[in-house]
């Protein structure tokens, strides 16, 4: 049985309570030990997040102060409102297997297994970017 590590709970710090009791219990049935990457998103991370691959013009015309632009590193999210991230509002976590791997999607796909069983027995609603169907997000979770 895997354990969350002190990083991985301190940065769950402001999420979802439902959210946090369902990650809780995924990593005590999970086949794939997983880290959380981030839950919380601050105002200044979604600007240097949308900055990422794009002009200063593009991030003014969105709200995003033309300093954060980075247009020659690769872009990190294609949300329409730079602010309207789930992640803003403490109701999504990004979870990867650890150590991380990000070419062997199964076991992003076993740690969803083990996220939607927890959600299912605390009687959560959680959606997983993977099962997207345009952009999928294989870290993220959201309630
Ligand atoms: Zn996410």
């Amino acid at each position: 049985m895997y354990k969350l590590s002190k990083r991985s709970l301190e940065r769950m710090a402001g999420v979802d309570a439902s959210l946090v009791k369902v990650v809780k219990r995924a990593i005590e049935i999970t086949q794939q030990d997983f880290s959380i990457t981030e839950g919380l998103r601050s105002r200044e991370e979604c600007c240097v997040n949308y900055g990422k691959g794009r002009t200063a013009a593009q991030c003014t015309a969105k709200g995003v102060p033309a300093k954060y632009a980075q247009p020659n590193v690769s872009k990190v999210t294609w949300l329409n409102n730079p602010f309207k991230s789930k992640h803003a509002e403490g109701k999504a976590v990004d979870v990867v297997p650890y150590p991380v791997d990000w070419n062997d999607l199964d076991k992003f796909h076993a740690i969803a297994t083990a996220m939607k069983q927890a959600a299912k027995e605390l009687g959560v609603k959680v959606e997983w970017g993977g099962d997207w169907k345009t952009t999928k997000d294989y870290p993220h979770f959201e309630v």
